[in-house]
């Protein structure tokens, strides 16, 4: 065949593929050329690592798509912060963290990437649809999928940070079983303080809502539900400004009463902090609509479509109401399959994708694709669980823990259905670090069934690391 006659074959495909892909006056026109000319190409750009990121990743996968997750700042989204989750059905009890891990380890298997970064900007206003990280990559992105969740509006005041999880949470949902018996108050006047209340009432002895002003701004229908809980009261004019444990654990609260002006304490084993979330729009917040509670608004029946043709948005960022695991990933899900029409309409054929292949981004993802652990309890709980746990404990300023950092992702890529792989900031937790006598950093350590069976402050390469992870698997 000719070159021309080759020429001319591409040029009909591609003219086929071009099309207009829309929803009403928001049309835009997709040129399939157009990414021909591109780098960085990716097929699903999913922003958010959630259980709704990360069960759009393994549909989407499942469908075919070349799909990068930006893990985004926290990795794993609300769930990691919970401790068990009794609630996922067919799982009695897993802890959160072990179960988005289990996710990304799924989709991993499906050849998702992840990338350890956030997103800074965006551009939707042509196609494909580009976005730029905090490092400074940009995506060239065929359809985007945002499951940036949301994040609990904090009260901000001492112990706080410090008992968060232990003891002070904002799911009354997922940990109401836990304060069977105990007196907890719950923080808050809207609708959400009302309901954690209720959720409360079945195991905690005696409920106090703290409501700051004189007035609940729960609706009254809900207020008027309290008055069938006899445990359940309402303190007014109270604001919390401190919380106070042992250590371990929340043991009470201390609370101004801004009427009389006078301080207490109240001991109570947990405080529900029902105060509103705030949905994490970040860099989308001027691209796509927003509703009236500050989350992306979905603008087609039950899909899961933007205002923007091509990108879609699942979770917690597009429900103030449901806020469940189990609906962000059935959301997610909704926009995988809205995600795979869209490119499908588009004319993004096997050819096509097949004509892309050189251009897709596959650089600078595996350094960056290992779970991290933030807190000591999650490392202990990590090791305890009997896995094989290979863990490089680092330090933000150290460059031979950068030099290490593709090797450990590349190792962990390769070994990760056998061990779990995670990195350690030693200077975040340095009690974690003083236990285990890490006195300089990259240090890999191995655990086997909750043992230390392996340290090594210095790591040659790829081969070395893999070879000393299998040593410890026989
Ligand atoms: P809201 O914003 O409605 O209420 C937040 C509450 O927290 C307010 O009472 C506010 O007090 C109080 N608050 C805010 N900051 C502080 C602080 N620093 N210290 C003490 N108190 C504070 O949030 P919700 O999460 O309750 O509700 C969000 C949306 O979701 C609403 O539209 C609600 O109707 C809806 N929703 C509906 C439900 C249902 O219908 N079943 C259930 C849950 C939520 P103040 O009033 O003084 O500002």
């Amino acid at each position: 065949m000719s070159k021309r006659i080759i020429f001319l074959a591409l040029s009909i495909i591609i003219t086929c593929a071009s099309c207009v892909v829309g929803i009403g006056r928001a049309r835009k026109s997709i040129d399939v050329q157009v990414a021909f000319g591109k780098p960085n190409v990716v097929h699903v750009l999913i922003a958010g690592s959630g259980p709704a990121g990360l069960s759009a990743a393994i549909y989407a996968a499942r469908f075919g798509w070349y799909v990068v997750v930006i893990r985004g700042p926290q990795p794993g989204g609300l769930l990691t912060k919970t401790s068990e989750v009794e609630n996922w059905p067919g799982i009695k009890s897993i802890l959160g963290m072990n179960l988005i891990s289990e996710m990304e380890n799924h989709a991993r298997s499906l050849g998702v990437q992840f990338v350890q970064d956030t997103i800074e900007t965006v551009d939707f206003s042509g196609w494909p649809l580009t976005v730029t990280t905090q490092n400074g990559v940009t995506l060239n992105a065929l359809s985007v999928i945002i499951a940036t969740g949301s994040s609990p509006l904090m009260l901000g005041v001492p112990g706080e940070s410090k008992y968060w999880g232990f003891g002070e949470t904002s799911c009354a949902k997922c940990d109401a079983p836990f304060y069977k018996g105990e007196d907890v108050v719950v923080i808050g006047g809207g609708d959400s303080a009302v309901e954690e209340a209720i959720q409360l009432a079945p195991y905690a002895k005696r409920i106090t809502i703290l409501v700051r002003k004189d007035r609940m701004r729960a609706s009254q229908i809900m207020q008027d539900r309290l008055s069938q809980y006899p445990s359940i009261s309402a303190l007014y004019n109270h604001e919390v400004t401190e919380i106070l444990g042992d250590g371990n654990q929340v043991t009470g609260v201390t609370v101004f009463n801004n009427k009389t002006r006078q301080t207490s304490t109240m001991n109570v084993a947990g405080v529900f902090l029902a105060i509103g979330h705030k949905p994490n729009t970040g860099a989308f917040a001027s691209a796509v609509k927003l509703d009236a509670n500050g989350c992306i608004k979905m603008v087609e029946g039950r899909s899961q479509k933007t205002s923007v043709p091509g990108v879609f948005a699942a979770g917690d960022i597009e429900d103030s109401v449901y806020r469940q695991a189990v609906v962000a990933a059935g959301s997610g899900v909704k926009a995988a399959i809205d995600a795979d029409a869209f490119l499908v309409g588009a004319g993004i054929t096997l050819q096509v994708k097949n004509q892309l292949k050189s251009h897709l981004y596959l650089g600078e993802i595996l350094e960056h694709s290992v779970y991290r652990v933030t807190s000591i309890k999650e490392f202990d709980e990590l090791v305890g669980s009997g896995k094989l746990v290979v863990a490089d404990f680092y330090t933000d300023d150290c460059p031979q823990c950068k030099e290490l950092e593709p090797i450990f992702g590349s190792v962990s890529k390769e070994c990760g259905s056998q061990a779990t792989f995670v990195k350690v900031n030693a200077q975040d937790l340095l009690d974690l670090s003083d236990r285990l006598h890490i006195y300089n950093v990259p240090c890999v350590m191995i655990f086997n069934k909750g043992q230390l069976v392996a340290r090594y402050a210095r790591v040659g390469g790829k081969d070395e690391l893999k070879d000393a992870v299998e040593r410890c698997l026989k």
